[in-house]
């Protein structure tokens, strides 16, 4: 009697901790799936910041983010170049 109570028991437990797996699995699978989506609406709203702004390159013509680029600032406007070579190269 004690071993048929302690079987349903551990089925039991067996069930719920498959389920608890099973919805952990779910979540991870719908997680891992998510961050695409997630990144282009997140990509979308951070896209009008000014520190994302793309800008062309003052010596070479290459397009690259603003904040990874070198800044010169002129009388006439800001200048920007994507490496130390094209900002010698600017320079010479
Ligand atoms: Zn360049």
């Amino acid at each position: 009697m004690i071993k048929a109570l302690l079987g349903i028991l551990v089925s039991i437990l067996a069930v719920t901790f498959l389920r608890a797996v099973m919805g952990l699995l779910v979540k991870g699978a719908k997680e891992a799936l998510q961050p695409e989506e997630t990144a282009t609406t997140a990509g979308r709203s951070a896209a009008p910041e000014s520190g994302t702004r793309l800008r062309k390159c003052g010596a070479c013509g290459t397009f690259a983010p603003e904040t990874r680029m070198l800044r010169h600032s002129t009388r006439e406007a800001d200048v920007f170049y994507c490496s130390k070579e094209c900002e010698k190269q600017a320079k010479a």
